[in-house]
């Protein structure tokens, strides 16, 4: 049976896009059709729709405007990081990139698509709490590193890693450093100037804006090579005709996320420990997996021994509640999360994942409602459970 009640805890995955940003997109949508590269006065009106957006990402991670070029989606950004690395692999032959074992797929394939292209990437890998291992990075680290791209928050178990610190090792050693920020943005402080960052990643439907338009922010003087290559637009730095209701949305959702950041945060934060709380209170045998000292404040990540994730998720589901099991970019596959089995948990905890993303159109009432559904479907899958 299906319910009434319909719970969103899947904002990792995306979030619902905010009213007003809704609301702005359309009126720019309807009334401001200009090319924003033409130079009469409906592309210069467009232009400063795009202008204007570009000046809130720049509020928010701290830098210049200049520093902003816009794209599909931290996908295209992370691709286009990746193909500038490439670019100076091939003029500095022998040198390589260092990443993590836990970063998004569109680092993770775009790594195992390099290597077979014979481009040299070192994987760091992380602690049980999903955290660098520094002493293994600083060992991996050496003059031939051109670039160091570390995510700043997990998609999977919200766990924050110490970019700065991270990024000053990198700068010491005279690599560039990036990071994708997808999950990070709008939940913590991200700053390109006090982490010092050459390259940052960001996506607009994480933190309330439209899908399908992201950032790139690349520092003034870093070396860029275009990925999408075409018209002049940015610069020559991506082409492609603006998506100006688009770009105009995701400039909006900066600004709210940054006006609202220290509240958001610590609504999101209170919301996942009364979850929290309330699961391990209920539920016995649970672990929780990631960081708890540095996490992302809506993240919460559990693994349910003897009760498989997509079994918990289908019975959620039918209770109107939405979760994940692992990424879900691996939905539609069953192994188990990549993820969680480089922090070091064994293939049957790894299963047994979900992950609740809670986000800014969550209540108590929500978390409540879970609390309350959750414990019953855990006892039947377990009772039922061959392990
Ligand atoms: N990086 C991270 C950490 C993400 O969580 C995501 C989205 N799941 C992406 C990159 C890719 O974003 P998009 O699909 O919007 O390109």
């Amino acid at each position: 049976m299906m319910s009434n009640k319909l719970v969103y805890m899947d904002n990792n995955a995306t979030t619902r896009i905010a009213p007003e940003v809704v609301k702005a997109m359309a009126e720019v949508e309807a009334s401001v059709y200009g090319n924003a590269s033409s130079m009469h006065s409906f592309g210069r009106e467009a232009n400063r729709y795009v202008e204007d957006a570009r000046k809130n990402v720049a509020d928010l991670l701290e830098c210049h405007p200049e520093e902003i070029t816009f794209t599909s989606g931290a996908s295209e950004a992370n691709n286009t990081v990746f193909s500038i690395a490439r670019a100076l692999i091939e003029k500095k032959k022998g040198s390589r990139i260092i990443t993590t074992t836990i970063e998004h797929p569109s680092i993770i394939e775009t790594v195992k698509y390099l290597k077979k292209e014979g481009i040299r990437v070192d994987l760091v890998g992380v602690d049980n709490e999903g955290r660098v291992r520094m002493d293994e990075l600083e060992k991996l680290m050496g003059p031939d590193v051109v670039l160091v791209s570390v995510m700043t928050g997990n998609n999977e178990t919200g766990t924050i890693q110490d970019i700065e610190k991270i990024s000053a090792l990198a700068h010491r050693h005279g690599a560039l450093m990036h990071t994708d920020a997808t999950q990070a943005i709008g939940k913590i402080e991200v700053s390109a100037k006090k982490w010092n960052l050459d390259y940052v990643s960001m996506s607009g439907h994480k933190f309330y804006g439209p899908k399908g338009v992201g950032v790139l922010y690349a520092r003034k003087y870093a070396p860029f090579e275009p990925f999408v290559h075409g018209g002049e637009q940015e610069h020559g730095r991506r082409a492609g005709t603006y998506n100006t209701a688009a770009i105009y949305g995701l400039g909006l959702a900066a600004k709210l996320a940054k006006e609202g950041l220290k509240e958001e945060h610590d609504r999101l934060w209170e919301m996942r420990e009364r979850l929290r709380k309330g699961l391990v209170e209920n539920i016995p045998d649970v672990v929780v997996n990631g960081c708890q000292e540095h996490c992302l404040p809506g993240t919460l990540d559990i693994s349910f021994p003897c009760a498989e994730g997509e079994s918990i998720l289908l019975m959620l589901d039918m209770n109107g509640i939405a979760v994940s099991t692992g990424s879900a970019c691996a939905t539609g596959s069953l192994e188990p999360s990549y993820v969680l089995l480089a922090c070091g948990l064994d293939v049957e905890l790894a299963h047994g994942s979900i992950r609740f993303s809670l986000g800014r159109y969550n209540t108590d009432e929500d978390v409540d409602y879970v609390i309350q559904v959750l414990p019953p479907i855990i006892k039947r899958l377990r009772e039922i459970s061959t392990r």
